[in-house]
């Protein structure tokens, strides 16, 4: 599969010059089945056209001039929760708003029950905002799914209920058959316990999830030396995501969900203290860059 990074940032967007290298938009993946019809993108990078979309933060804007050239959209968007940084670019997404897209958008189901498309308006309706999702052009539908193993546009994915903060959230394994991506990027593991080194309890269903994967996406919105007086707001240190991916036996992380206010230089920071090594392998997510699995 081919895993595009269109937003990689946590909480809101951090546009400015201190965050040009690794972008300012706010969560979003793009994927797409290697050796799938092919798209030249505005960027000239040949790639597969995307059918899987993980997050509609500010970055799924960039799908649309990006990786569909302005064609309609014609997949499903798959949330993992409905804090706004994981939904806000759903009325900017200009291949989805067009006459001609069938866009299906999924999210966990609610402790109270609530359809999709009704939770989902009450983000995105007035006097919030000036249209509802259902008033989106094209062919648009909504629904919830349960914890369990299910086909998504010709991928498998399992999803599971793991620890946040404020609503219900799930993270994601995703496998084409041949590779498998695991995606968490809201995740409180200190909800747990402590864990063996302080960042957070390496649950079963955090190793559940990112078992032998080849990539394992996920939050690392903290440092270590804010997690004291951060953990609370719902979020995990970059330093739990390597030692989840090691426990997991996960071949490469990629640290996400960076703190709206970390700037390029701490990235860099971040990725000189944790990057690198052979098992796993660690990179700091960049928004615009693709990894082919
Ligand atoms: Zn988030
Ligand atoms: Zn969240």
């Amino acid at each position: 599969m081919r895993i595009n990074f269109c937003g990689v940032r946590g909480s809101t967007p951090a546009p400015g010059i201190d965050f040009v290298r690794y972008g300012g938009h706010t969560s979003c993946l793009a994927l797409a089945h290697s050796g799938g019809s092919g798209s030249e993108g505005r960027s000239g990078t040949e790639g597969q056209r995307p059918t899987l979309i993980l997050d509609a933060g500010a970055g799924l804007q960039t799908v649309s001039a990006w990786l569909l050239d302005g064609a309609p959209f014609d997949g499903t968007i798959l949330l993992t929760h409905l804090h706004w940084d994981h939904v806000l670019g759903l009325p900017f997404f200009a291949s989805g708003d067009n006459l001609r897209s069938r866009v299906s958008v999924i999210l966990p189901d609610q402790e109270n029950g609530e359809s999709a498309d009704v939770v989902l308006g009450g983000m995105m309706s007035p006097p919030y905002f000036p249209v509802k999702p259902t008033q989106l052009r094209g062919d648009w539908s909504f629904a919830t799914i349960a914890p369990g193993e299910w086909q998504i546009e010709g991928f498998t994915v399992i999803a599971r209920e793991i620890p946040h903060k404020g609503g219900r959230t799930f993270g994601y394994r995703i496998s084409d058959g041949h590779s498998t991506l695991t995606y968490m990027p809201d995740h409180c593991p200190t909800t747990l316990g402590p864990g063996e080194d302080g960042f957070g309890e390496c649950h079963a269903t955090a190793i559940e999830l990112a078992r032998d994967a080849d990539v394992l996406v996920h939050d690392a919105q903290l440092f270590p030396s804010e997690l004291a007086a951060e953990a609370d707001f719902g979020h995990a240190a970059a330093d739990y995501a390597v030692a989840l991916a090691r426990r997991a036996g996960t071949r490469s992380v990629v640290l996400f969900h960076h703190r709206h206010d970390r700037t390029d230089d701490a990235l860099d920071g971040l990725a000189q203290r944790l990057g690198g090594g052979s098992a796993p392998e660690v990179s700091v997510a960049r928004e615009g860059s693709v990894l082919d699995l």
